[in-house]
């Protein structure tokens, strides 16, 4: 198989340009052509685990790297080696075998760690399968979109790391199959995959959100739902301050029937205007469950989301302004739902993975958000968005829902959440925006975590109080899977020390 690419000193910037360092090594791996998904991952997890020995040796730092799309500095390692995982992207089916007795392999699904959601998606779609939930957009990596908990707006779901069942990891000590307490793959394949079985509910748990403090993923098995379809209704409307209540009280049926449809919704996604909430329009999805028909043939284009580039640009012309906010803002919306798809469009039925699309690279991206237990929305609404507005606001305003998620750091934490989503431009504006958000919610007593992918203002005191005993049990667990201080070494970086998730 080839050996992993070398490139030497270089400058890396992520995908929008947020975020920069100076890396002393950029190290590409790559796969080799070998049916067996067994082999491949010996392979890889091999070449990985020489790096990292490497590294060791050397006293150099080790950054796993997805499609380097967050917004956060997690990704940076100055000095260090970052180790794109781009192309390990392998998707393989599991037979009877493979797996341990009582497990069935039919919904099965084993992903290298830089497939792309897309690629997963494709794949689980060739074997008649869908995955439950994932976010708005496609072109993550699996292992990076896990690591931070990226999530959608399934109503009934957690995060995309839910998907997860098993995991192989590489530390400088050894390639190891972490797993729950209960077996999921047989011990057979472990050992073909050239890994150490490790069964524990805390570090498993742990792996899940992992933040690139547990080691370096390099595969995963996942677990997918028979495939389905979803109805897509995406318009623009008025919504009241009676629905922003309903939504805080779960009543989404009640919601759907007003805006959209009278059934109940799979997927309910509400972007605001921040200026005029209840007297200009938001944009509106609903999706709804559909029996899979493959005689529906694929949409012409993605089933596409929020529209969030045309909005942010138009929020870096705002920044500027004054006057006129409020309808300057409502014109972008409509450029961002310009192909408006509503109850009667013939086009608005499409699988999972055609609801979710492609993003190009955006500089100067403004990210943040908050995640809070559903419930407060209905007291936190008007403060949060009285806050957002005090630092200047941004451009839009997301509301978006889902159930706890699985993983120690998930930051769907709640048993139901909603996710507050302040887009802008990158400017003080949006800073400042953010951080009165995160005051006011702090003065209000709202408790409330914050993504590890996007702009988040945490320290290590915040992390530890946001996730409490959950952060101690992840301590823990990082202690019993790298207990050699030189294994941890390799993977320090000044983000994880500056959160507290490595010493
Ligand atoms: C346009 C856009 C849209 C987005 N939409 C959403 C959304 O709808 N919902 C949502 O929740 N978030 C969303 N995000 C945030 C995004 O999903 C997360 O930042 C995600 O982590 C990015 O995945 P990545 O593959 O680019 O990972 P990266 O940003 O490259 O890495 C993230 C972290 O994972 C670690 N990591 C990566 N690969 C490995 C590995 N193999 N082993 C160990 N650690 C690893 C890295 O070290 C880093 O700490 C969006 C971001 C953008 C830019």
């Amino acid at each position: 198989m080839p050996a992993p690419l070398r490139r030497g000193p270089s400058r890396w910037d992520n995908y929008h340009g947020t975020e920069s360092c100076d890396v002393a090594d950029l190290i590409e791996l790559l796969n080799s052509g070998a049916d067996s998904g067994r082999t491949v991952l010996q392979e890889v997890a091999g070449d990985v685990l020489a790096l990292l020995q490497e590294a060791r040796a050397a006293g150099r730092q080790v950054r796993p790297l997805g499609a380097g799309w967050s917004p956060s500095p997690i990704t940076l390692v100055d000095g260090g080696w970052l180790v794109e995982t781009r192309r390990i992207n392998r998707c393989f089916r599991l037979a009877p075998a493979d797996v341990a007795p009582g497990c069935d392999p039919s919904r099965l699904m084993l992903v290298q760690a830089g497939a792309t959601v897309d690629e997963v998606n494709d794949s689980a779609e060739e074997m008649g399968l869908s995955l439950r939930t994932g976010g708005a957009s496609n072109g993550q990596t699996w292992a990076g979109a896990c690591a931070t908990g990226t999530h959608g707006s399934v109503l009934d779901a957690g995060g995309i790391q839910d998907h997860i069942r098993a995991l192989q990891v590489v530390t400088p000590s050894g390639v190891f199959w972490v797993e729950p307490h209960k077996p999921v793959m047989s011990g057979e394949f472990v050992t073909a995959t050239g890994s150490t079985i490790f069964r524990d509910d805390d570090v498993f748990a742990a792996c899940q959100v992992a933040v690139g403090a547990m080691g370096f993923i390099t595969a995963m098995v996942i677990e997918c739902v028979p495939i389905y379809m979803v109805r897509n209704i995406q318009k623009r409307g008025r919504i009241t301050r009676e629905h922003i209540s309903r939504l805080a009280h779960g009543e989404f049926r009640a919601v759907s029937r007003a805006l959209a449809l009278d059934e109940e919704p799979h997927f309910v996604q509400v972007i605001l205007n921040p200026f005029a909430p209840f007297s200009r329009d938001a944009l509106l999805r609903f999706l709804y469950l559909r029996d899979h028909d493959p005689s529906i043939p694929p949409p012409p284009r993605p089933l596409v989301g929020a529209g969030y580039d045309a909005l942010t640009l138009i929020g870096k012309a705002m920044a500027g302004l004054d006057l006129f906010r409020a309808d300057v803002l409502q014109l972008a919306m409509r450029a961002g739902y310009a192909t408006q798809r509503d109850i009667n469009d013939p086009e608005a039925v499409a699988t999972w993975g055609n609801t979710t699309e492609p993003h190009n690279p955006i500089a100067n991206l403004f990210n943040g958000s908050v995640t809070m237990a559903r419930a407060d929305l209905d007291r936190a609404f008007e403060p949060l968005i009285e806050a957002f507005l005090s630092g200047g606001g941004g451009t839009v305003v997301t509301l978006r829902f889902m159930k706890r998620a699985a993983g120690l750091l998930a930051p769907a934490r709640f048993d139901d959440n909603v996710v507050i989503d302040f887009d802008g431009p990158r400017s003080d504006v949006s800073h400042r925006s953010y951080r009165a958000v995160v005051t006011r919610l702090d003065a209000m007593g709202i408790r409330f975590t914050r993504h590890w992918g996007k702009t988040n203002d945490l320290d290590a005191a915040r992390v530890a109080s946001d996730y409490g005993d959950d952060y101690r049990r992840f301590r823990q667990a990082q202690r019993r899977l790298l207990p050699d201080p030189g294994d941890i070494a390799v993977f320090r970086c000044d983000s994880l020390i500056h959160l507290g998730l490595i010493n």
